[in-house]
């Protein structure tokens, strides 16, 4: 992806872009690590004779298409790049790393905002942008198998002549790829309701980081066993490649009302999403955009909200009929309790897309006001919301730096959007500090360091401040079970790069699920 123009996000050179990148994946796990830029040229010859000349790019000027993903603040030029058409042809291009000691990274459409997709210098880049079939729509038994190059939209697009819709839909959804979505464990605007996709994937085909091809989950979702699909989604790139995904696909609702509730205040805003929430009712989405945020998206595509309004709420209902037309009802009176100045609901499709319009538009609307910004990912609970927006406010009013919020309210998942200068080094650095703040702003309120865009490279240093020592380490057991040699994506996630079976330096003993016998490093 290569930003601006793709309507991505814009962020800046940081203090952790381009030579952190390296740094980040620097010094990678495996004992057969090489120099970054050397050793890896040796596999051209044998990855040529599996997905063919023209799926091998080492051209310096080419690789460059692939240096970053969506946060282009971290760059790194791949050693190779291969696009792979099959699943067989993944499985070799990993067998022959796996044997080389050459770390690889899958990429699907790059339009990740955490990093995850960055390339090693010293690696090879598994591109699945050629596996773009749609294997089978069933509609029988309402599930979908593809290949992980093909793009969310897609899926739906095909279900839909059978009254069907691939549920997850991340704002980038016409690009993304479901590849992608499955290692970041993608969410959307409708995914109050509708779950993320590890509710939705039912069995995985992948390539193991020592080669093999197989699968996890048996395509029903009840498969017996350890769950190792549900660890699998959400992963990352870290622990294989998925080369087939089954997926359910779910009804098109009878009757849908999207409603849009301007207010004066996030505050009265959100307490009318605690008020909705708590009265039983279930809305496919509810989003909210701040006064800076709805500035943004009328310079960008004059949605012509509410004038004057703090906060907009868009409130979106779906189901049968009778249950969508009282809850509407319902929720028209929960928001006017809490303070909305200006309700509206749309009458047709037309209108309903023009009220979606703002808030699809806001990410990208926001490098209209601002020469960069870092888009943040936090999550509080719900009923913290309040507090949580009035704190941000001070933060930003404290660092000198605007912050412009939208994000899904119904989840409690903030993407407060920080804009800075990044000609200014000192700008640059307040905003690295105030993101960093609002995470731990997130933290303190029992929520998370991320909500739906992962871990990365970008937030692995703050993992550590969510989870202690031995929670990390844990984690590490799973990753070092499937790739021991530490090849597959290493230097993202953890704050380390830590070897499969290093104590690490701080702990004077076994790991605890070691000493109980719980687990064994290897
Ligand atoms: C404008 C914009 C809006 C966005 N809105 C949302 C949103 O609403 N919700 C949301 O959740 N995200 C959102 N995102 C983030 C991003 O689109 C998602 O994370 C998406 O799932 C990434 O898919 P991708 O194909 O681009 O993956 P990439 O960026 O190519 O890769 C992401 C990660 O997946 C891994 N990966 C890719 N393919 C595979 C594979 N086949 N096997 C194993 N690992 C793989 C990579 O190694 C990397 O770690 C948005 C991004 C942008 C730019």
């Amino acid at each position: 992806m290569t930003s601006q123009a793709d309507g991505a996000p814009r962020s800046a050179v940081t203090p952790q872009a381009a030579g952190g990148a390296h740094a980040a994946g620097g010094a990678h796990a495996a004992g057969t690590a090489r120099a970054a830029g050397t050793g890896v040229t040796v596999l051209i010859p044998e990855l040529t004779a599996v997905v063919g000349a023209d799926g091998v790019i080492t051209d310096p000027m080419q690789l460059r298409t692939y240096e970053c993903d969506g946060l282009t603040a971290h760059r790194c030029s791949p050693g190779i790049v291969v696009l792979p058409q099959t699943a067989d042809q993944v499985a070799a291009v990993v067998t022959a790393c796996a044997a080389a000691g050459v770390p690889f990274v899958a990429r699907g459409s790059g339009t990740g905002l955490s990093g995850g997709a960055l390339p090693r210098a010293d690696g090879v880049l598994v591109v699945t942008s050629r596996m773009r079939r749609i294997i089978e729509i069933d509609p029988a038994s309402r599930r979908a198998v593809v290949e992980p190059g093909v793009t969310n939209l897609a899926v739906s697009k095909a279900a839909q002549p059978y009254g069907l819709f691939y549920a997850p839909d991340p704002s980038s959804q016409q690009i993304c790829s479901v590849g992608g979505n499955v290692a970041e464990n993608s969410g959307g605007a409708h995914c109050l309701k509708h779950g993320f996709t590890v509710h939705h994937v039912t069995g995985l085909e992948i390539v193991t980081p020592a080669g093999e091809l197989t699968w996890l989950g048996d395509g029903t979702g009840a498969a017996p066993g350890y769950d190792l699909l549900g660890a699998f989604t959400g992963s990352e790139g870290t622990l294989g490649i998925v080369t087939k995904i089954v997926v359910r696909l779910t009804l098109i609702p009878q009757a849908v009302t999207t409603l849009l509730a301007a207010f004066d205040t996030t505050g009265h805003g959100g307490a009318a999403v605690s008020a909705i929430i708590g009265a039983g009712i279930l809305p496919a989405a509810i989003e909210m955009m701040d006064a800076l945020s709805i500035e943004a998206a009328e310079t960008a595509v004059a949605c012509h909200y509410p004038v004057g309004a703090g906060a907009v709420l868009i409130v979106e209902l779906d189901g049968p009929a009778a249950d969508v037309r009282s809850e509407t009802a319902a929720v028209r009176r929960l928001v006017t309790e809490a303070g909305a100045f200006e309700i509206r609901e749309a009458a047709d499709p037309a209108e309903r897309a023009a009220i979606w319009t703002g808030r699809r538009s806001a990410f990208a609307a926001v490098g209209r006001i601002s020469p960069a910004y870092i888009v943040q990912d936090g999550v509080v609970p719900r009923t913290a919301l309040p507090e949580v927006l009035d704190r941000i406010s001070a933060l930003s009013a404290a660092a000198g730096l605007r912050v412009a919020n939208v994000f899904h309210a119904g989840d409690g998942n903030l993407h407060p959007l920080v804009l800075f200068d990044d000609s200014s080094a000192v700008q640059s650095a307040a905003a690295e500090e105030l993101s960093g703040a609002i995470l731990d702003l997130c933290i303190a309120h029992g929520g998370s360091i991320t909500g739906e865009h992962g871990v990365g490279v970008d937030k692995s240093r703050y993992m550590p401040r969510m989870f202690g020592a031995d929670d990390l380490d844990t984690m590490q057991l799973l990753r070092c079970a499937f790739d021991p040699a530490g090849l597959c994506n290493p230097g993202k996630i953890f704050p380390t790069p830590r070897m499969c079976g290093e104590v690490p330096g701080i702990r004077r003993g076994p790991h605890p699920l070691v000493a109980s016998g719980q687990a064994e490093l290897f």
